[in-house]
């Protein structure tokens, strides 16, 4: 693996500092406070090449590299988690599902709405009762003719409500079956798909989440993705890659933690000097940077093994299941070096802080992670 840092890592790092420092910076709390999706601003990332990282320029994307897109996310979820996640999902799971098992008419057809943030993608696998075991999935798919009609929910969904198009994993075959679950691809506006509950959340409050219902929802058979019976496998391969994405927005957080608490340190004084000189804030700092630059090369070489096309399934958990709790980590510490103040909304590291949570539950909890290295290691 190389360790430079390329020309274009470099350019991209920039430009979307320089985005993020304008249009979300000023907005952050206010989205947050009042749980606002910010959709015009995921129309102007698209204009910015952010919602199409890594589609083809044919489809209109930036056709760029897994290591450029860990760039732009972390730069993004530096200054805000919310937009770094639903930043995640959309590129990562509703696109990189059509991207990677969508044929070439589905491809051209969706591809270019979602690569250029004309429409928000959603994905839905979780339902209410199967969160981890995502397998004993409840909501069904049954065939009529030339259309599959779908009935069930999906809950816990980025852009359940706004996702102009979402993918949604459903059962077509027998319980527990792997084979008996298929993706569908659902534009909003299909008769008998509607938005459920909005989640009121602890963090990432300008992520939306929400419920998707489906009611005798009738679906053509060309929006099938892949073959029937190929979903469940499908998914499992667009979550290998959707971790690259949540370790980079967990080093994101982080790494917003860790530069605020870093400036704080330096600037804030008892006893007569800056508490940077005390040990025991600096020990924290080098803690924090250490852990930060630990879970950004595990993430590079997960995303190095994408890029290739190499089986990545255990690098994947490795940078996702260590980079999420480095977030948790960094963020409490950096609350705990702001003292009182951390504890106010004044002051960016509540935020960071509860943002951080998301990043060991979402797309596979650390405990899933564990479970899938410990297979990985076991097998080998
Ligand atoms: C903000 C947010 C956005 C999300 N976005 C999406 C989305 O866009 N699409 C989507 O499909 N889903 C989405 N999710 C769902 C998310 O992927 C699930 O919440 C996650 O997979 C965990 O499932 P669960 O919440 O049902 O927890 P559960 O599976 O019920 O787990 C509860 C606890 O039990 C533990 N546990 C479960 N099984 C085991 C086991 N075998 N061994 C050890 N411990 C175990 C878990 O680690 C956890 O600590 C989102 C969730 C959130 C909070």
């Amino acid at each position: 693996m190389d360790f430079t840092v390329t020309e274009s890592q470099t350019l991209i790092r920039q430009s979307v500092k320089d985005f993020a420092e304008k249009h979300i910076r000023p907005y952050v709390m206010e989205w947050d406070e009042k749980q606002h999706f910010p959709v015009d601003l995921f129309h102007e990332m698209g204009k910015a090449g952010l919602m199409g990282v890594l589609v083809p320029e044919e489809y209109g994307g930036a056709a760029l590299g897994y290591h450029e897109y860990i760039t732009a996310i972390v730069e993004v979820a530096r200054v805000c988690g919310s937009v770094g996640l639903s930043m995640a999902a959309h590129n990562s799971l509703c696109t990189g599902h059509l991207l990677q098992f969508g044929n070439n008419e589905q491809k051209k057809k969706w591809l270019p709405k979602l690569a250029t943030g004309e429409w928000i993608g959603a994905w839905g696998l979780t339902e209410a009762n199967t969160g981890s075991d995502a397998r004993r999935m409840k909501c069904v798919a049954r065939k009529e003719g030339n259309h599959w009609v779908i009935n069930g929910a999906k809950n816990w969904i980025t852009h359940g409500i706004s996702g102009n198009i979402a993918v949604v994993i459903a059962r077509t075959g027998e319980l527990l079956d792997s084979h008996g679950i298929t993706a569908f691809a659902v534009e909003r506006g299909t008769p008998g798909f509607k938005a459920g509950k909005k989640e009121n959340k602890l963090g990432m409050r300008a992520s939306e989440t929400a419920e998707m219902i489906f009611e005798d929802c009738r679906v053509p058979e060309e929006n099938i993705l892949g073959k029937v019976g190929e979903g469940f496998i499908q998914a499992m391969k667009v979550l290998d890659g959707g971790r690259i994405s949540i370790a980079a927005l967990s080093i994101g957080i982080a790494k917003g933690a860790y530069d605020a608490a870093l400036a704080y340190s330096k600037q804030r004084e008892q006893f007569g000097k800056p508490i940077s000189t005390f040990q025991a804030i600096a020990f924290k700092l080098a803690d924090m940077a250490t852990e930060i630059e630990a879970a950004e090369l595990l993430t590079h070489l997960a995303a190095h093994m994408k890029n290739h096309g190499e089986k990545m399934t255990k690098e994947g958990a490795f940078a996702k299941y260590y980079a999420s709790e480095v977030a948790v980590k960094t963020a409490t510490e950096a609350v705990q070096i702001f003292g009182g103040y951390g504890y106010t909304k004044d002051f960016p590291v509540e935020k960071f802080y509860r943002d951080s949570k998301l990043c060991t539950i979402g797309e596979g909890t650390s405990e899933i992670q564990k479970l899938v290295i410990a297979r990985e290691v076991l097998n080998n």
